[in-house]
């Protein structure tokens, strides 16, 4: 994340005759990491989160709440007083990394080493998050706030909703191009985005219809009148793509088709890259079990969007959905005509039926307990990629996965990197490709030149309002993730009752009013019920002896799966009857006599480990808020919002969240993050303490 790159270098690139040697060699990096790395074993457990914060600007004077254009100023900032910071201490928590992200609002940060399996570093993920936020604060003009909003109310909105104000240019009716970062390689993607799949971005959200919403609704903020748009901006824009010899979108289209009635119309890759998200990165001890994680997360990411839901207002509009995820699947959706299936293949090779930010469509492990039926829908792969991973030994399991994410473009490609990678010690091209694969869980391999082992990431929970939350979210997962290991869970549906998982997970209250498929039995055959026995968490990383014995209680979290079942034990049933539909409650305080809960699975894991009654207490807080949220007990923050919308004095039923609203809504949200502000239908008593309690007890200082 150096200085911008020359846009020149970014936008080279994206003809045929490059993507394809960037794919190649993309291939052959992941084909060397695969040689150094495949038998790498007894990784320990690390973790880190990744949290995106917006920069708020407030205008107490007129009431408005804006986004703060300062991306790159703070940024400059926050670098400055960390390596400042550096000739103070060694301790590296103290020096979080901050990361530029995709708008000129936004900043990302993570803690400044990984976390261990340690349950102190578990108990200090809210403070080290409360620091991170305060260090990016600090840097902030005193009318500034971060906060940690995954979509801004108001983005797109005319008027002004930017600080400094820029006009809406030819990229968009609605943004100007001045809110994307100013890092050449994001100005890129937006670009070759549009350019490939040939048409304009075009996003309709469903609208949420209020008592006093005009029916039909046609959007009476879409410029509908051509003048507001010269004429000559827009054939200037043309002639510079036909230059690149690609069909152009032109406004008449947007206009008179792609907004429809009854929806909010959004038309440029910033309404779902401009999203903040929560994300959590953990190292297993060897592939194999990053391969079991990374598919036991797969079903998993419906059900924590859904109850992590905080995106329910949209360009100034109420939607009918509670989170970004779609949004941003339109958004980085670059496939052409031929691709969607809509005209035959010509000048493509393939029908791709989802976006380049969609949910994973191929489970992975070579474990047996993903049968080959779970694979149930339709995920092309490039044949001579594949060919080429199984002709060097890999499984094609692996190898339809990788082949699979290698069907797509490269976004963007640096000229100079493509003649002087060397595919030995780098994994440059490898990266572009994978990193431009946007799905809810992301497969890692260990880079080249970098201590890092095996790892899955975890992608598709929505930014919390408050550290509390966060800090909740990202320790369940953690802890649900060691579950998962230690007691073998098994977590398959098939990947097409994930998919639809993942649109229910999205709509209007999915937590207390939607089902989710789920499997009904979890356990391996011969556990009744996890609180019976006491498995071994020291796993497969230890001899099989161990993992059969009756274990000690283990001080910290540690990677390896603990007894792999053979395959005689397993009762094969069709696999329709493997699953059913629960609701969030089920799912997560149990249902029926085989199915415990995922909540029970965490507790009966913590019982594996020597906790002191006070640490346990502490995480007990975060597991009691998610099942709370689970139960409904606790609103998300996407019901939060919805109803300080409707029960702000001049919200007018007609589904406008005016500039008067927003403002009072982000003084809200951020009084609730301070703890200044309590709501308690929407946060336990005692979140904001148990934070400062965690602080007084912790090496950071506030
Ligand atoms: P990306 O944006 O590509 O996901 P980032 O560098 O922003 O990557 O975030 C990576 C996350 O992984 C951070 O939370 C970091 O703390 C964490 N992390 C770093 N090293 C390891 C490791 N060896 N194992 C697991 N997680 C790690
Ligand atoms: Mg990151
Ligand atoms: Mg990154
Ligand atoms: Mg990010
Ligand atoms: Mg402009
Ligand atoms: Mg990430």
């Amino acid at each position: 994340h150096g200085s911008p790159e020359s846009r020149n270098a970014a936008h080279m690139g994206r003809d045929k005759q490059v993507c394809r040697p960037c794919q190649e060699h993309g291939i052959t990096q992941f084909l060397r990491m695969w040689d150094r790395a495949k038998d790498r074993h007894g990784d320990e457990l690390l973790w880190g989160d990744e949290i995106e914060y917006m920069v708020i600007s407030f205008d107490d004077k007129k009431k408005n709440a804006k986004l703060s254009l300062r991306q790159s100023e703070v940024l400059a900032k926050l670098s400055k007083s960390m390596s400042d910071l550096k000739a103070d201490t060694s301790d590296s928590m103290l020096m979080p990394t901050f990361h530029v992200e995709y708008a000129r609002y936004m900043v990302e940060s993570s803690p400044g080493s990984p976390y261990t399996g340690s349950i102190q570093d578990l108990l200090s993920v809210e403070s080290n998050m409360h620091y991170r936020r305060l260090l990016v604060r600090k840097h902030l003009h005193v009318n500034e706030v971060p906060v940690t909003l995954t979509a801004f109310p108001r983005l797109g909105v005319s008027g002004i909703f930017t600080d400094p104000y820029f006009n809406p240019d030819k990229h968009s009716l609605f943004l100007p191009e001045e809110i994307i970062s100013q890092h050449a390689r994001y100005h890129a993607f937006a670009d070759n985005i549009g350019n490939r799949k040939g048409v304009k971005v075009s996003v309709n959200l469903p609208l949420f219809i209020d008592e006093k919403t005009p029916r039909p609704f046609v959007d009476p903020t879409i410029p509908w009148e051509r003048s507001l748009y010269p004429e000559g901006a827009d054939e200037a824009f043309c002639a510079e793509k036909a230059q690149n010899g690609r069909r152009i979108p032109h406004y008449a289209e947007a206009r008179n088709s792609a907004a429809l009635n009854d929806h909010i119309y959004m038309d440029a890759v910033c309404f779902g890259w401009g999203c903040c998200c929560l994300q959590l990165t953990l190292q297993s001890c060897n592939v194999e079990e990053a391969r079991r994680v990374y598919d036991a997360f797969i079903p998993m990411a419906p059900i924590m969007l859904a109850l992590t839901a905080a995106s329910p207002i949209w360009r100034g509009y109420l939607s009918d959905v509670d989170c970004r995820w779609s949004v941003l699947s339109n958004c980085a959706d670059d496939r052409t005509e031929e691709e969607r299936g809509r005209v035959p293949l010509k000048n493509n090779r393939y029908v791709i039926p989802k976006s380049r930010c969609d949910s994973v469509s191929l489970y992975i492990s070579a474990d047996w307990s993903n049968k080959p039926t779970y694979n149930d829908i339709d995920a092309p792969y490039n044949q001579e990629f594949y060919n080429r991973l199984v002709n060097h030994g890999i499984d094609g399991l692996l190898s339809r996965h990788i082949a699979h994410l290698f069907i797509r473009d490269p976004l963007a490609i640096y000229s100079e990197a493509l003649y002087q990678d060397d595919d030995e010690t780098s994994n440059g091209h490898f990266e572009n490709l994978q990193s431009t694969n946007w799905q809810t869980v992301r497969f890692k391999p260990p880079p080249p030149r970098s201590p890092m082992g095996w790892r899955v990431e975890f992608r598709s929970m929505e930014v919390q309002l408050t550290d509390f939350e966060n800090a909740a979210f990202v320790v369940f997962n953690v802890l649900l993730s060691r579950a998962i290991l230690a007691f073998n869970l098994n977590f398959y549906i098939p990947i097409s009752k994930v998919d639809e998982n993942m649109s229910r997970a999205q709509k209007r209250d999915a937590v207390r009013q939607g089902k989710f498929f789920f499997r009904k039995n979890v356990l391996p055959p011969g556990y009744i019920s996890p609180t019976m026995t006491t498995p071994s968490s020291s796993g497969s990383c230890s001899p099989v002896e161990e993992q059969y014995g009756i274990p000690q209680k283990e001080k910290r979290m540690r990677n390896g799966f603990s007894r792999v079942p053979p395959p005689s034990l397993f009762v094969d049933t069709p696999v329709e009857d493997e699953y059913e539909e629960m609701s969030m409650e089920e799912i997560f305080n149990g249902k029926g006599a085989t199915f415990p809960g995922l909540l029970s699975l965490v507790e009966a894991y913590l019982d594996t480990l020597d906790i002191d009654p006070p640490e346990r207490l502490r995480i007990s807080k975060y597991t009691d808020f998610v099942r709370r949220r689970a139960n409904g007990s606790l609103l998300t923050a996407a019901s939060w919002m919805r109803q300080f919308v409707r029960s702000h004095p001049s919200y007018k039923f007609d589904s406008v969240v005016s500039q008067e609203i927003n403002y009072d809504l982000m003084v809200a949200i951020d009084e609730i993050e301070r703890g200044v502000l309590r709501i308690p239908e929407f946060l336990p008593q005692d979140y904001a303490r148990s934070r400062v309690n965690g602080l007084n007890e912790s090496k950071y200082e506030p």
